[in-house]
């Protein structure tokens, strides 16, 4: 019996129930996958309840990624070195372990769109809040060695930079204005992780302009991990320019394939996952 859930404050329309309850149904394994929302005081309370309820497995969301680990018994290293984790395993004896699988989401909803080397290449990540904190680290592990963050508030990146510096010593990260007319010239990849695109009040809007995304090379790949709308308009805009896109549902989906895989040992029904997905958008 896979007992299974997210916690998170708010949890709202989350797509994860749908697409692990229809893994579990696929699989013909018995479980559930029940939503835990506490308020973000109420952190101790919420282990607590995990802990007492009988769950094994347990994705963890805004606003706990961080704190959580203060509450896990071991860390597995990817988590350890971003500072964040998105996923518990509990053991029968109570203990958890966690880990981070948004980085695995993030690098294999490329498919093999990246080339292997990767090294002459510029990244740039827009946002600097908790996203960009696992991301700034995939891309490193990618291969890149000059990253730009591009947020309007430069001291938060240079501290998120001298995170992933204290790891990997020979990559250059910059933290830089956001502006909606930034040059990208010389950027290869850029990647959207601010909510700016996302539906509600932010739906429509692009942290970039078309005119900024006019002078990115012809080769250049934008990232949105906005996941609803699923071809926001910083993606229009880039589709429209010739860019190659990626949207940010295949993160999510995988990210939660991953999770379902640490929970289980069965390899998730990824694309049963990804079709509950899109039903429940
Ligand atoms: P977060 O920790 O709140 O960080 C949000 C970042 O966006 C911060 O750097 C914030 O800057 C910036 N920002 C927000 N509004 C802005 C604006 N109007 N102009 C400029 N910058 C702005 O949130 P998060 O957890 O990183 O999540 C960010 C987004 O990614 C959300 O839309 C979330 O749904 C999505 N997401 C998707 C996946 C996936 O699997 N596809 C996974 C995780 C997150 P300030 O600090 O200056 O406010």
């Amino acid at each position: 019996m896979y007992k299974l859930g997210i916690l998170g404050y708010p949890l709202g329309h989350s797509l994860s129930p749908f697409m692990h309850s229809s893994a579990l149904n696929h699989l013909g394994l018995e479980g559930s996958y029940e939503k835990i929302e506490y308020p973000p005081n109420e952190l101790e309370n919420a282990v607590k309840f995990i802990k007492d309820s009988g769950f094994c497995g347990v994705n963890v969301t805004i606003p706990f990624k961080v704190d959580i680990m203060k509450y896990v018994d071991t860390i597995d290293t990817t988590a350890q070195a971003v500072g964040a984790v998105n996923t518990l395993k509990i053991n029968t004896d109570g203990k958890i372990t966690g880990y981070n699988t948004d980085i695995y989401g993030f690098l294999n909803a490329f498919g093999n769109l990246l080339p292997p080397d990767l090294q002459d290449k510029t990244a740039a990540i827009i946002g600097n809040g908790g996203a960009a904190r696992a991301i700034l680290f995939a891309l490193v592990t990618a291969g890149f060695k000059k990253i730009n963050i591009y947020a309007r508030n430069t001291e938060k990146s240079t501290e998120l930079a001298n995170i992933a510096l204290e790891f990997v010593g020979d990559i250059k990260i910059e933290s830089l204005n956001l502006d909606e007319n930034i040059n990208l010239e010389e950027i290869y990849l850029l990647v959207n992780t601010t909510p700016i695109g996302m539906y509600g009040k932010a739906e429509g809007a692009s942290p970039v302009s078309l005119s900024s995304l006019q002078t990115m090379k012809k080769d250049g790949m934008i990232y949105d991990i906005v996941y609803k709308p699923q071809i926001t308009k910083l993606l229009e805009y880039s589709q429209s320019c010739g860019l190659k896109t990626i949207q940010g549902l295949e993160m999510l989906v995988l990210q939660g394939a991953k999770s379902f895989e640490i929970w289980t040992t069965q390899e998730a029904p990824v694309n049963v996952m990804r079709q509950s997905a899109l039903e429940n958008l």
